[in-house]
Parts: C-alpha cells; structure tokens; sequence
C-alpha cells in the first residue's frame, strides 16, 4: 500500500472540521443523534455481524491490547494508526467504540476490517479471531501464527491448517478447566500457570500434551514420558518469548520450563524461560538469537546435561552478555 500521511494539523484541523460540521447539523436537524460524516454514520448504523462482537468487543479495547495508548479526542478517541509510520496520533475510534478512521492515511472501518487488514485474512478468519479474542482475551490463532520462527539458515513454517491444529490444541485446553487439572495436578503445578500457557498459545491438547513450537507441534502422552512430534521441525519452546527479554533462563525439556515458570520466575519484567527440546539438541544457528542477553542454563544434573551445559556455553559465549547455570537437584 502506497501511504502518502498528512500532516498532524492538517489531520486534527479535518477531525475537528468533521465534528463542528455533525454538531451544525444535528442543531439544524435539531436532533442531537444523527450525525452525517462517514465515521459518525458508520458508528450509528453499522450492524455488527453477531451480537457477541456488536455488544461484547471493544474497538478501543482491541487496539489497547495491541499495544496502542489512546488519548480522549473530541468526542472520540485517537491513537497513532496501527497502519501507517507516524508520530501524531491521528487514527480515531468514534464515541461509542465501534468504528475507526485515519485521517493520516484514510484507512477506515469496523473491528472486523481493523483485524482482516492487521492479519491479513478474510472475514471468516476474522470473525473466528474475534470471537476467540471475547471468549478468552486473546486470540490463539493470531499468537500461533506470530509465533513466527526467527531462527537462522532453513526453517519449517507450519501451514494454515497445521496452524489451526495448534490453535485448536490451545483452545481446548484453554476451555476445559477439568483438563487443565489433569495437566496440573501430576506435577503439582497451579492451573493458572497451565492456563496462561494455553492462552499464550504454546501449550495445548490433543489427545495428548501438546507442547506448540513456532515450528510445529510435539505431544507427550501425559503424565508418561513418551514424546512424537505431530508434525514440524524441532526450535526452541516459546521462541517468541526471546525477542523482549534481557534474561533468559534455558531448561532441556518443557516440563523443566513449565516448573521454573509455575514457580514464578518470570513475574520479574525482562525474564523469560525457553527449553531446547532436549539436552543434546541446541543447534549452533540458535546461538545468535541469545546476542546481548543473560542466560543462565538449566539443564540436568546427569552426566548428558553436564555434557550439554558445556556445549551450550561455548555456542552461547561469543553472544550472551552473561552465562550462568542454575542446577536444581533434588533432595529427597
Ligand atoms: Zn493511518
């Protein structure tokens, strides 16, 4: 899309135009609800496809959990456009919250175009999104697929439908409080923690634990031990985590990870806990993507994960500002 952005007078001088002429012409009309330019007609009879995102979802609501920060504009809200480069905040949702317009770049619409266009599907796609994101504050599909694997030289991308698979596994899990406790209760673990993770996208169910890489999905017949990838390559578990992290705690198995995480490690900002699949299984392309942050290595106290904690640092020296090991050893 060729974007040429207006100038922020330009654009607040046309926003306020847009309201002194609906205030004009509801005194004109004498009727103080109808006003007549394209947003505030959209806010008034734009029918919602379902009465769950009519009623439920909020616009602004969606936008603030992208990470968009709204100031109070007229009678509207305004926030910098999610799709173009500015500095100016000149994206408005109208008074009541159902229809945003950019009067830097022009983009207007509902909730649904706003998600079609940010995640580049179809209505359909869109709508399920959405509903995902009322009945759980978030949406699955989107956190699967922005799971995007970053890792050096080849990678496997999982397709649409394995996509959906994962999602899927996460919904489940997401939804069924009885199997949250049956992920829990073996390992003592908080079904808050399982939760969390299911709604982060990376842990699910199907038929068997699913542990959801940004690069495919691998099961464990759970509480046994018995591991199969369902489909895709093996990375790094909760890859995504690493891009805003400034300290990483690195474990050889997910279950290590969910432990460390279920005792709160991460509940002090910047920390973030990953697991390579297993301890002799750290590829050398991964090293990079721990450049400039503290890693501390959690592997085995065994002789397998002595072995692979040496590995691992030597990959990891020329990168990580810092390098720790953390050895938890059990005791009784
Ligand atoms: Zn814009």
């Amino acid at each position: 899309m060729n974007i040429i952005p207006k100038k922020p007078a330009d654009v607040d001088a046309e926003h306020d135009a847009d309201e002194n002429k609906n205030a004009n012409l509801a005194k004109e009309d004498g009727n103080e609800s109808i006003e007549t330019n394209d947003i505030s007609v959209a806010c008034y009879f734009w029918t919602a496809p379902s009465a769950i995102l009519k009623e439920k979802i909020s616009f602004r609501g969606l936008l603030e959990s992208d990470g968009h920060r709204f100031k109070k504009s007229g009678k509207g809200h305004k926030c910098l456009c999610p799709f173009h480069d500015e500095r100016t905040a000149s994206f408005y949702i109208c008074p009541n919250d159902n229809y945003g317009k950019c009067y830097g770049c022009g983009w207007k619409g509902s909730i649904l175009d706003y998600v079609m266009e940010r995640d580049q599907v179809d209505f359909n796609a869109a709508l399920k999104i959405l509903t995902q994101f009322y009945e759980h504050g978030t949406a699955v599909n989107r956190i699967v697929s922005s799971q995007k694997p970053s890792l050096p030289g080849e990678v496997y991308v999982p397709s649409e439908s394995q996509r959906t698979v994962m999602a899927d596994a996460a919904i489940r899990l997401m939804d069924d409080e009885r199997l949250q406790h049956r992920v829990a209760d073996p390992r003592s673990w908080k079904t808050s923690t399982i939760l969390k993770l299911a709604q982060e996208g990376c842990l699910g169910w199907d038929g068997a634990l699913a542990f959801i890489y940004s690069t495919g999905i691998k099961f464990r017949n759970w509480p046994k031990k018995d591991f199969f990838w369902g489909f895709g390559h093996q990375s790094l578990w909760r890859i995504n985590k690493l891009e805003t992290a400034s300290s990483v705690y690195l474990t050889e198995g997910e279950t290590d990870a969910i432990s460390m995480i279920d005792a709160g490690f991460e509940n002090t900002p910047g920390v973030a806990v990953i697991c390579m699949p297993g301890a002799s299984s750290f590829q050398d392309a991964w090293a990079p993507l721990f450049r400039g942050k503290t890693v501390t290595l959690c592997l085995d106290n065994d002789p397998a994960g002595e072995a692979a904690t040496g590995k691992v640092a030597e990959l990891l020296h020329p990168y990580a500002t810092r390098l720790l090991t953390f050895n938890p050893r059990e005791v009784a």
